[in-house]
């Protein structure tokens, strides 16, 4: 069977480094590694309107930051299909069939949205296509027939609901979906990369994100002023690791060899994390160091990103054309899953002898 990765963001602001150890990173390796036989990376602006449909400007002006900040961390056009999720409206068409497989106490019992819902804050005023969400996601997931859906942890139910519409669909309909599976990272730091601020998860929602394409300056400004422990006022004290959200990002992004180059007194982060424990070693020195292995690491990015920005006629033109080539296999599938369910009537020769034979008796 062929390997497919179906996979992408919510265009409601410029990406983070949340997304990028959640999930972006791994996209590029997966991509480069050869292995995968087509590789779709969406833009979920269909998705984001369900819980920004009075700010359409937002959604529309962040398509074009996503597609800036995928490219710029190395998904490649000629490798990877990247297309807008509302340019196919097949998937819509889908959403509303796969709606019949699920039932109104599934969509409640999912974890995401429960806490989106939290964070939100919509009240009792939840809108539809807000909660059915994870709906739309499978047929985003089926369309393309994906097997692997490499994401954060946040997205496990959503792959879950997959598969459990992928189950019901090919066991009354027959078998026509293929049953994906979430890829999480390796790393545990990356699953959920909590925000700045320690609290919640990293989100381009909540305002406590470190972005891709941040200014150095900015950058810096932001990790000094980061969540560590509350308890560890004076160097002498003993430092906890635990929800200590510097460390936290150091395990995401900390190899041994910035060691060498930033802080040569250490040889790896067990070292450091054992110093820190132990009492002795200040924050600013970690945060110090976390500033100078993340400034390495999205250097490249940010260079990248300024090249593409002066070709920004290009980067629609990519949209455009994967839209069309996404839209293709959209179609393909939802002609199958039409069939399937038996509403392809006019393509239907036997149904239509069947009626003819019925009234010529
Ligand atoms: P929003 O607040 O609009 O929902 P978001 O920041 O949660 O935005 P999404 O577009 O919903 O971002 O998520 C895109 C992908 O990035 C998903 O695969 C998700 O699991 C991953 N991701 C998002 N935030 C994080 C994070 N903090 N840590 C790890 N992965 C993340
Ligand atoms: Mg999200």
């Amino acid at each position: 069977m062929a390997k497919i990765i179906l996979t992408g963001d919510r265009p409601t602001g410029r990406l983070h480094v949340g997304h990028y150890v959640g999930s972006l990173r791994r996209r590029v390796e997966l991509q480069n590694s050869g292995e995968y036989d087509k590789i779709y990376i969406m833009i979920a602006d269909a998705q984001a309107l369900t819980d920004n449909a009075d700010n359409p400007d937002k959604i529309r002006e962040n398509i074009v930051e996503v597609a800036l900040d995928y490219m710029s961390a190395g998904l490649d056009p000629t490798k990877s299909t990247i297309f807008i999720q509302s340019m196919i409206p097949e998937l819509t068409e889908l959403t509303f069939y796969y709606a019949n497989l699920v039932t109104t106490a599934r969509l409640e019992r999912n974890p995401t949205i429960k806490s989106e819902l939290q964070m939100r804050g919509f009240g009792g005023s939840i809108p539809v296509g807000f909660y059915t969400y994870p709906i739309s996601q499978a047929s985003d997931i089926t369309a393309f027939k994906a097997t692997t859906v490499p994401a954060g942890e946040d997205q496990m139910p959503m792959v879950e609901q997959t598969q459990e519409i992928v189950q019901r669909f090919n066991y009354i309909y027959g078998e026509t979906l293929v049953t994906p599976h979430i890829l999480l990272p390796d790393n545990k730091a990356c699953l959920r990369l909590p925000g700045i601020d320690g609290k919640a998860k990293m989100s381009k929602s909540l305002g406590n994100c470190i972005y891709l394409s941040e200014d150095p300056n900015e950058m810096k400004k932001k990790v000094m002023s980061m969540f560590t422990d509350p308890n560890h006022i004076k160097i002498e004290d003993p430092g906890s690791l635990e929800g200590n959200t510097v460390f936290t990002y150091l395990d995401a992004f900390c190899r041994d060899e910035h060691f060498a180059e930033f802080l040569p007194e250490y040889n790896n982060l067990d070292e450091l994390k054992e110093h820190y424990t132990k009492g002795g070693l200040g924050d600013v020195k970690v945060k110090k160091l976390l500033n100078n292995v993340l400034q390495a690491e999205l250097e490249p990015i940010r260079a990248k990103r300024a090249e593409l920005q002066k070709d920004i006629p290009y980067v629609y033109d990519v949209l455009k054309k994967g839209s069309e080539v996404a839209r293709e296999v959209a179609a393909s599938t939802l002609d199958e899953v039409k069939a399937a369910m038996k509403i392809n009537y006019f393509d239907d020769d036997a149904l239509i002898r069947a009626s003819i034979e019925k009234y010529s008796k």
